[in-house]
């Protein structure tokens, strides 16, 4: 395993983390369990959590490897997260987490989710950010880290208020030129970047061919090539990866032992490629899930991935995998609520009108001549 330095706190963390939302059977706390402990024997130090993971099972899964990880004298840290705009919300929610997870103190905790800048905002003014710098003084947690889906320019703007030692962000081979700005402004700052959703939402192994450029001979597998996009860069202290099994751990391990620098000029051609064809893909995260009149947009923008990944026919996407009719899209009022919540910032109202043009064109029917 390799480690890194989590921005110019003095630590190290491994490569590669252990993102907790996708354990297999989060029923089974054992068996999960014993996942987590497999990857800190693989040398894995950095494991990443939330109250809300996995049914709420997450931080019990992470109690019981640690129990076990202390016995082995294996390190380990954990980042959390509290997603409350309250004081006094937030702090209940920290000692429930320390509770759950059996820890005296938090390495990691960060502000959850921050999604626009009026959140941010609130959650000042609302007491949550001062919470997290009374519980650091207290020694409860170790460092104050916020974790986002805003724009790169916006993070930057939250990264130079000076809070926080750490960011907990999405970014990948699909929509790093997104959130560009937000790497650039926390390697400037010195201070740690967790990278979550490396494959995009599953966006990179669904459309192989597509994405087959990040590979550096035909025979490397397609999640090993996007995890070195990631790793060829320095700023990025730790790649969040869900693990769903051991075999999930395995592979990463893998992916980590077979990484080869790629070169500067081969970094260059892989990001201009990314630039020039996949700007801005859906990454199915569901967060725009909003919609007043029960419209769910992710599916329909996932079929629009295939306008530009031409790796499926969008009609046949929306039929066969998403089970749902073009037409529902005439129900839409333009309200704009689920590209306020686009974790992408996504014209989301503006691919439905693609689509259609694409999707619903076909469907009607020609007037004989
Ligand atoms: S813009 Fe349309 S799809 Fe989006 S939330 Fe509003 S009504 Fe629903
Ligand atoms: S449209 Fe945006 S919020 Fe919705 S699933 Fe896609 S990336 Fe996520």
């Amino acid at each position: 395993m390799e480690y890194r330095a989590y921005g110019n706190s003095g630590l190290m963390v491994s490569a590669v983390g252990f993102g907790g939302m996708r354990f297999e059977n989060p029923a089974d706390l054992d068996a999960c369990a014993q996942t987590v402990v497999h990857a800190a024997l693989e040398g894995i130090t950095y494991f990443d959590t939330a109250p809300f993971y996995c049914g709420g099972n997450s931080e019990l899964i992470f109690a019981l490897a640690f129990k076990e990880m202390r016995r082995l004298e294996l390190p380990f840290m954990v980042s959390t997260k509290s997603s409350r705009v309250r004081d006094d919300e937030l702090r209940k929610d920290l000692e429930a987490s320390l509770k759950r997870l059996d820890v005296e103190k938090i390495d990691f905790f960060n502000a959850w989710c921050v999604m626009t800048m009026d959140d941010w905002a609130m959650r000042k003014e609302r007491g949550a950010i001062g919470a997290i710098m009374k519980a650091k003084e207290e020694k409860l947690i170790e460092r104050a880290c916020f974790s986002t889906h805003l724009s790169g320019d916006d993070i930057r703007k939250v990264v130079d208020e000076g809070y926080f030692e750490g960011v907990t962000l999405g970014y990948s081979a699909v929509n790093f030129p997104y959130r560009e700005e937000g790497i650039r402004a926390a390697f400037e700052r010195k201070i740690g970047v967790a990278v979550m959703n490396p494959l995009g939402g599953g966006v990179i192994p669904n459309n192989e061919e597509a994405f087959s450029f990040l590979k550096t001979s035909p025979e490397e597998p397609i999640v090993d090539a996007a995890i070195h996009f990631l790793l060829a860069d320095e700023r990025i202290s730790t790649i969040l990866v869900g693990f769903r099994n051991l075999r999930d751990v395995d592979e990463a391990i893998a992916a980590v032992a077979s990484y080869r620098e790629p070169g500067i000029d081969r970094l260059k051609d892989i990001k201009e490629k990314i630039v020039q064809n996949f700007d801005r893909l859906c990454t199915t995260c569901q967060y725009c899930n909003v919609c007043p009149q029960g419209i769910e947009p992710w599916k329909f923008m996932e079929a629009a991935n295939s306008l530009y990944l031409k790796a499926q026919d969008p009609a046949e996407r929306l039929k066969w995998h998403w089970n749902v009719s073009i037409d529902e899209l005439d129900k839409c009022i333009k309200c704009g609520a689920c590209e306020t919540a686009c974790t992408q910032k996504l014209p989301i109202m503006e691919r439905f009108e693609e689509l259609k043009a694409v999707v619903g064109d076909r469907k009607r029917p020609k007037h004989p001549k």
